[in-house]
């Protein structure tokens, strides 16, 4: 953050040391934009009202085409992290297929 600048609070116009709010995340994967990003401008806000709009802004959901997208993406990101994993693991699942059907076998 910038040097705190002594003017007044866009939210409780308390002349305070103020910040320009910055949204947290300035794209957006399917060019859907949020409150925050459609702002012209953001508002200069006190550090109590700062941290109620990060508060907000966090617990405002995505545009739902936006949250699939980005759900799509971190899926993804884990799938190739659990590939190897899952390859260890579809083994064991062969083996322990293998080793039931052998007893299945073996039972009268
Ligand atoms: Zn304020
Ligand atoms: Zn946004």
């Amino acid at each position: 953050m910038d040097q705190p600048l002594e003017a007044r609070c866009d939210h409780c116009k308390q002349t305070r040391p103020v910040f320009l709010y910055q949204p947290d995340h300035d794209f957006h994967l399917t060019g859907i934009t949020c409150e925050w990003c459609a702002r012209d401008k953001q508002p200069l806000l006190c550090t109590r009202c700062f941290s109620a709009e990060t508060l907000r802004e966090e617990n405002t959901p995505g545009h739902p085409d936006d949250e699939a997208m980005a759900a799509f993406f971190v899926q993804a990101a884990q799938n190739n992290g659990r590939i190897l994993a899952r390859q260890e693991a579809d083994k064991t699942t062969c083996d322990g297929i293998a080793a039931a059907t052998e007893q299945a076998r073996d039972t009268p």
